[in-house]
């Protein structure tokens, strides 16, 4: 998003995304293909929005522009227990992350 003596065009939803993407890294969240050290459940997430819009959980490898969604992949909305659930990732590593000093 950003070439050489260029600037960083990214709309503020987008930096908030981005943001959220590595942050959830930081918590054990995989992408869509992540294997390990990532759990098989932790997998980012897509769906069809009415039929026609592709939409895509914030850990998604590949930054898919305004299609991308400010949210982890939860196995109660946009995603499942089995494969698809960033949101439990982060929950579970929430205190080994805040015990970093
Ligand atoms: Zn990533």
């Amino acid at each position: 998003m950003c070439s050489s003596g260029g600037s960083y065009q990214a709309t503020f939803s987008h930096r908030c995304i981005n943001a959220a993407h590595e942050i959830g890294h930081l918590f054990g969240a995989g992408h869509e293909d992540s294997a390990a050290p990532y759990p098989s459940y932790a997998k980012a997430y897509h769906w069809t929005e009415w039929f026609i819009y592709d939409r895509y959980t914030a850990l998604w490898s590949s930054f898919m522009g305004n299609d991308m969604c400010l949210e982890y992949s939860c196995d109660t909305r946009h995603g499942d227990a089995s494969l698809h659930d960033n949101a439990r990732r982060i929950s579970e590593t929430k205190g080994v992350v805040a015990g970093y000093q």
